[in-house]
């Protein structure tokens, strides 16, 4: 096999760097992941994730961990309202999706970020992923990279895996092509004890979630799994909003006025999601690549998920493209045919560029269909299809 004898490098524990590994692993390859949160402990920011057939549940089931998804997945959490500002409910199928459907294509389970990352670590041999470990930069060795941490020895390895997410390191050593900023920021919170803190928003979400549209601007959250919440305002701003938007995120009057002001023309109900959220309040401005990127393969080096192909979030497509590259580049790299590193890296790059573009132009548009003064129409239509 191509990687045999070889050191196998992953930067990254995200929920793409963590399939490959494991999917490496089953096939008895020497990988080791390095990742900078602090230990395994280190609290998963943002709101459950929903995994589709042919993407993210591939790649559990090729990893022999979909009974553990299932598991652990949060029952009725992709059940949708789409409301108004005034929190009128416009659609919802509380009444007629089933909870458990794993037969329906499109059946789209939740998960929370940080039970799919227990699941894949608990997968892993031991002291595969060694953590407190910043990558810096690296230099090319002999046939292959010197890496190197802030704070802890470098590390020699004959193939690099970027998996480090949308402000990859790991992406300048291939391409210069940058994301580009959409023009959309999205403000992130989290409410702990939703029932006892948020009880009229905790009443609304039945357990599910809820995408409320008005005056060209969202709020979207959804139920975690140990009766939290989690959510986003969404919103167009300059990109430099994040810098000089002048709030305190750890202030939650602060961000109250803001929201007060900002969505001046929403019901009040909604500022219970800002009176109660446990600060701080995280701004993140929405990339994504373009869509006709390209890069000259190395043999050597590739990246996978975020850091190759950063998207909006509005067609919920991120982590089920970053296991389903994880899944192909495993395949690709484990097949007995004889391919040299070079065109296989070259294979799964191409492949993943071209559909990756496709679901990037398609996230792109729900963004547009989202934030216009239509949206609200637009994706009552849209579910109702479904
Ligand atoms: C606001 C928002 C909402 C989203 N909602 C959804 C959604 O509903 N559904 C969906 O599918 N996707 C969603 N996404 C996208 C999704 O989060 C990503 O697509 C997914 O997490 C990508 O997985 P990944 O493994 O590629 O990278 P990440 O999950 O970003 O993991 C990267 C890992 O690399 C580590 N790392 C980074 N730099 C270094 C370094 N220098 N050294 C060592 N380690 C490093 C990080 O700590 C992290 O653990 C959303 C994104 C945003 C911003």
């Amino acid at each position: 096999m191509l990687l045999d004898n070889k050191k196998v490098v992953i930067i990254g524990a995200g929920p793409g760097g963590l399939t490959l590994a494991r999917l490496l692993q089953k096939k008895n390859i020497k990988v080791q992941v390095y990742e900078r949160d602090y230990d395994k402990n280190a609290r998963v920011q943002g709101s459950p994730l929903d995994l589709h057939q042919d993407s993210g549940l591939a790649a559990l089931k090729e990893a022999g961990l979909i009974e553990a998804f299932q598991q652990n997945f949060l029952r009725g959490a992709d059940r949708e309202k789409i409301m108004d500002q005034n929190a009128e409910t416009h659609y919802s199928d509380h009444h007629h999706k089933k909870e458990d459907d794993f037969n329906n294509k499109y059946f789209r389970p939740e998960i929370d970020r940080g039970v799919l990352r227990s699941i894949l670590l608990q997968s892993l041999m031991p002291n595969t992923v060694v953590w407190n470990s910043h990558f810096i930069s690296m230099e090319p060795q002999d046939n292959g990279w010197l890496l190197h941490f802030k704070d802890s020895a470098s590390v020699y390895a004959d193939l690099v895996i970027g998996a480090d997410g949308a402000n990859s390191k790991i992406r300048s050593y291939i391409t210069d092509v940058k994301p580009f900023y959409t023009g959309i920021t999205m403000l992130e919170g989290h409410i702990e004890g939703a029932s006892r803190n948020t009880p009229v928003i905790n009443t609304l979400l039945e357990g599910g979630k809820i995408m409320a549209f008005g005056n060209n601007q969202n709020l979207l959250m959804g139920q975690k799994s140990n009766g939290d919440i989690g959510y986003y305002a969404s919103f167009r701003v300059p990109e430099d909003w994040r810098i000089h938007n002048g709030i305190l995120h750890y202030n939650n009057n602060e961000v109250l006025q803001w929201f007060q002001s900002a969505y001046s023309q929403w019901n009040p109900i909604w500022e219970q999601l800002f009176t109660a959220a446990t600060p701080p309040l995280i701004p993140r401005p929405i990339y994504c690549v373009p869509l006709d990127q390209y890069w000259v393969p190395n043999h050597n080096v590739t990246v996978l998920g975020d850091a190759a192909h950063v998207m909006p979030p509005f067609a919920g497509e991120g982590v089920n493209m970053a296991m389903l590259d994880a899944l192909k580049l495993s395949r690709l790299l484990t097949a007995d045919a004889k391919t040299n590193m070079l065109e296989t890296i070259a294979a799964y790059e191409e492949e993943m560029r071209a559909r990756t573009s496709v679901i990037a132009q398609e996230s792109l548009q729900n963004g547009e269909i989202m934030h216009n003064e239509y949206a609200l129409k637009s994706m009552v239509e849209m579910f109702s299809k479904h």
